[in-house]
């Protein structure tokens, strides 16, 4: 496979005509204005690579490292590079160098393997997190400056960190959830790994407001993760193990299985391609890949019973990178807030544009990731909206860490979490400030 990979490698930078077009569309263009910083100079580097011109160095590989994989290049890409496949096989393949050295290998390759297949070891690292967070532990060690004692990469990761909910919050959701009114479709719900942990609310609201659309939800009791973290970041034979424990997770028979998640629908959506080589999955794994709908695409096509409640907001909508450019999803989250009363939609610039949240971009490239975020901020406060909206947990993390920062005032909030605020009204779930 490996071969065969290196070869498709090659193939796909062949697509590219170096027009140059997609460089005022990368966000670490933009940020840098380097050519080795954008997607034409990042393929230029990937066909080395594979000619084997140049070798896979720590100094070589630090623009494959600091791509988002946002694919933002995809969108506007008149050839149809497939601009994060190749950077998936890329990464993959520096993985089985040493170019990123033993301890970030061994740290990755734990963390993908040994901790996200399994919720429980998930639950008490967040535990341990919330630890670090909520007994003062973490004020004091930057009180008396021990975290900028590991410089500022490690003081900008520390800054990201985010509240962890308490325990009881974290509980895991009813495995399957009525539909309320006349049954309109029975469809799988993935509650995911690190999200779940970290914003349990949007995932209650998410199957909240599906059972008030007619749905009967199940979660599967495994709780799997679908491996997008794997595959972005270099290990697509541990994305392939959590993908095969995603499908079998599900029942056939379901209409449909929701995502909320945009990192997530965006890789379940391409499982087909993850198992191009398998006979034994390929089917499947296709079949099980058409079924996915993220959730404001499902909700749309059901098509959405309008909440009766009135929310007077001022929202500005910050497009998932993988929503917008990995599913090609941009109107439907719009036309749901439109049919909120009250909601009104502020423009938001830049709203298409990454937040620097990519997976694991805040610990991989700190630096990167915060200055993307001040610019995104900077946006959101000439906007000044009550509330900003997205559909993707790393986003809603990030732009969170931005708020507490920048404006304390701004709610940032799934779109289920408003959803289900216009639901019921009656029920306070927050209050803008
Ligand atoms: S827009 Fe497409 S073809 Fe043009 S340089 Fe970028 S990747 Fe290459
Ligand atoms: S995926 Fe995003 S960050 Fe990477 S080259 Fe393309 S536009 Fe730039």
């Amino acid at each position: 496979v490996k071969a065969h990979e290196k070869i498709l490698r090659y193939d796909r930078s062949l697509d590219c005509v170096h027009c140059g077009l997609c460089l005022p569309a990368c966000p670490t263009y933009q940020h840098t204005g380097k050519e080795t910083a954008s997607p034409r100079g990042r393929i230029y580097l990937m066909r080395a690579f594979a000619e084997g011109r140049l070798s896979e160095t720590p100094e070589n590989i630090q623009e494959i490292d600091q791509c988002l994989v946002c694919r933002a290049c995809e969108t506007v890409c008149p050839s149809g590079v497939q601009f994060g496949e190749m950077m998936e096989i890329t990464r993959d393949l520096v993985e089985t160098t040493q170019a990123r050295g033993r301890l970030p290998r061994f740290f990755k390759r734990w963390f993908f393997r040994r901790i996200l297949p399994y919720p429980r070891r998930l639950r008490l690292l967040a535990s341990l997190l919330s630890l670090y967070r909520g007994t003062g532990l973490q004020a004091m060690a930057r009180t008396f400056g021990l975290v900028h004692l590991l410089g500022k990469k490690q003081v900008l990761r520390d800054s990201f960190l985010p509240p962890i909910p308490a325990l009881t919050q974290r509980s895991e959701p009813s495995i399957v959830n009525a539909a309320e009114g006349e049954q309109q479709a029975e469809v799988g719900f993935l509650v995911g790994c690190v999200a779940h942990e970290l914003l349990p609310a949007a995932n209650r609201a998410a199957i909240y407001v599906l059972q008030r659309n007619g749905c009967q939800v199940h979660c599967p009791a495994s709780r799997p993760c679908c491996g997008a973290l794997p595959m972005h970041f270099g290990d697509v034979e541990a994305a392939r193990s959590l993908a095969q424990k995603t499908i079998e997770s599900f029942a056939e028979d379901l209409d449909a299985i929701v995502v909320s998640s945009a990192g997530c629908a965006a890789a379940m959506k391409e499982y087909g391609r993850l198992f191009a080589e398998d006979p034994q999955w390929q089917d499947r794994a296709e079949r099980f890949a058409a079924r996915i709908r993220d959730f404001s695409e499902f909700l749309v096509e059901l098509p959405l019973r309008p909440p009766q409640g009135t929310l007077t907001l001022r929202v500005a909508y910050d497009a998932p990178c993988h929503l917008l450019h990995a599913q090609r999803i941009a109107d439907p989250p719009l036309e749901i807030l439109r049919s909120v009363a009250g909601v009104r939609l502020v423009p938001l610039q830049g709203s298409q544009d990454c937040c620097g949240a990519a997976g694991l971009y805040t610990v991989t490239s700190p630096e990167s990731s915060a200055a993307l975020l001040e610019t995104k901020m900077k946006h959101i406060l000439e906007a000044r909206p009550d509330a900003v909206v997205t559909l993707n947990p790393g986003c809603q993390l990030q732009l969170q860490a931005g708020a507490r920062e920048w404006a304390p005032g701004v709610k940032v909030m799934h779109l289920a979490e408003l959803l289900e605020q216009a639901y019921r009204p009656q029920v306070k779930i927050y209050t803008p400030e």
